[in-house]
C-alpha cells in the first residue's frame, strides 16, 4: 500500500464499532493496516468482527465491551486499553443517534441525554487520548456526525441540536489541537443501517404510509438514486485518518450522494 495511506502500526479505538459505520469504519481502518480495538455495548457482536478485522488486515484486533454513556466505566476502561495496548493514535466518534420525531414533541431528558452520549463523550475520549497522540506525535480523530449539520432534516430535531452542537465543538477543538493532530466530521447521507431502517419504519407509522414509501421519498432528494452503503462514508472517515489526510482539519465532509444542496 502507497506509505501516505497505510495505518500500520497505527492504534484505532472505534466506538460504535458492532453495527452499521462504525462496523465498516473499523473494517476500513483495518483494509488501512491499523490495529483496531473495536468498542461497543455488545460483547457478541463484536466477537465476530474479531476475526473479519484480521482477514481484513488490521495489525490487531480486540474487542472492547463498553457503554459510551457511562462515563466512570468508559474512563476505566480507557485506562487499561493504553495501560494493555499502548496509546491510541486513531479515535472514531461514534454512536447511536437519538430517536426521530417532531422537536416540538422531545422533552428536555432527551436533549440531555443525547448531549451527553454524543458531545460529553467525545470531550471525555478526546481529552484523555490526546496526551498518548501528542507524545507520539500522530493523531486522527474523526466524528460520525450528520448531514443535518449543514441542512438540519425535518423530523430530526433532537438529532439536528445535537449535531449543531459537535460541530460546533470540533470546529473549536480544531483550533487548539497541535500540529499532527487532526479532527474532521463524516456527515453519512441516507446510508443503509439498522439505524436508518427503524427511522424509516417511525416515520411510516408516524405518516400512516409504506416505509418503501418514505424511502421512495428520501431517494428522490438523491442525485445517486440510491441509500449509501456503509462501506461508502466508511472509505472517507478511514481515508481521513491515513498520513496523505494530514493537512484536512476541522472540516465537515458528506459523503451523501449528492443529497446536500449547499455549494
Ligand atoms: P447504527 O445504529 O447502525 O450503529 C450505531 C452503533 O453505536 C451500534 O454499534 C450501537 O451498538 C452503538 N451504540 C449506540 N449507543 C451506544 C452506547 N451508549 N455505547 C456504546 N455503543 C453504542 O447507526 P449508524 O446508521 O451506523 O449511524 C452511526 C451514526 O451516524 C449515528 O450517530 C447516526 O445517527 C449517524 N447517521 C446515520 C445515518 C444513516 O443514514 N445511517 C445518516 C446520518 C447520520
Amino acid at each position: 500500500m502507497n506509505e501516505s495511506l497505510s495505518l500500520a502500526g497505527r492504534h484505532a479505538l472505534v466506538c460504535g464499532a458492532s453495527s452499521g459505520i462504525g462496523r465498516a469504519t473499523a473494517l476500513a481502518l483495518a483494509a488501512h493496516g491499523a490495529q483496531v480495538t473495536a468498542l461497543a455495548r455488545s460483547g457478541d457482536k463484536l466477537e465476530t468482527l474479531i476475526p473479519e478485522l484480521k482477514e481484513a488486515g488490521a495489525g490487531g484486533a480486540r474487542s472492547l465491551k463498553c457503554d459510551l454513556s457511562l462515563h466512570q466505566s468508559v474512563q476505566a476502561a480507557l485506562d487499561r486499553l493504553v495501560l494493555d495496548v499502548g496509546p491510541v493514535h486513531i479515535l472514531i466518534n461514534n454512536a447511536g443517534g437519538p430517536r426521530g420525531g417532531p422537536i416540538l414533541d422531545a422533552s428536555a431528558e432527551e436533549f440531555t441525554r443525547a448531549f451527553h452520549l454524543h458531545v460529553l463523550t467525545a470531550h471525555l475520549l478526546t481529552r484523555s487520548l490526546l496526551p498518548g497522540m501528542v507524545e507520539q506525535g500522530f493523531g486522527r480523530i474523526v466524528n460520525i456526525i450528520s448531514t443535518s449539520v449543514k441542512e438540519p432534516i425535518a423530523g430530526l430535531g433532537v438529532s439536528n441540536t445535537i449535531r449543531a452542537a459537535m460541530a460546533a465543538w470540533s470546529k473549536t477543538v480544531s483550533k487548539e489541537l497541535p500540529s499532527g493532530i487532526t479532527i474532521n466530521n463524516v456527515l453519512p447521507g441516507f446510508t443503509a443501517t439498522d439505524r436508518l431502517a427503524s427511522l424509516k419504519e417511525q416515520v411510516a407509522e408516524r405518516r400512516a404510509i409504506q416505509p418503501a414509501q418514505v424511502e421512495a421519498e428520501w431517494l428522490a432528494s438523491v442525485p445517486e438514486g440510491r441509500l449509501g452503503r456503509p462501506e461508502e462514508v466508511a472509505a472517507l472517515a478511514a481515508f481521513l485518518c491515513t498520513p496523505a489526510a494530514s493537512y484536512i482539519r476541522g472540516q465537515s465532509i458528506a459523503a451523501d450522494g449528492g443529497r446536500l444542496n449547499g455549494i
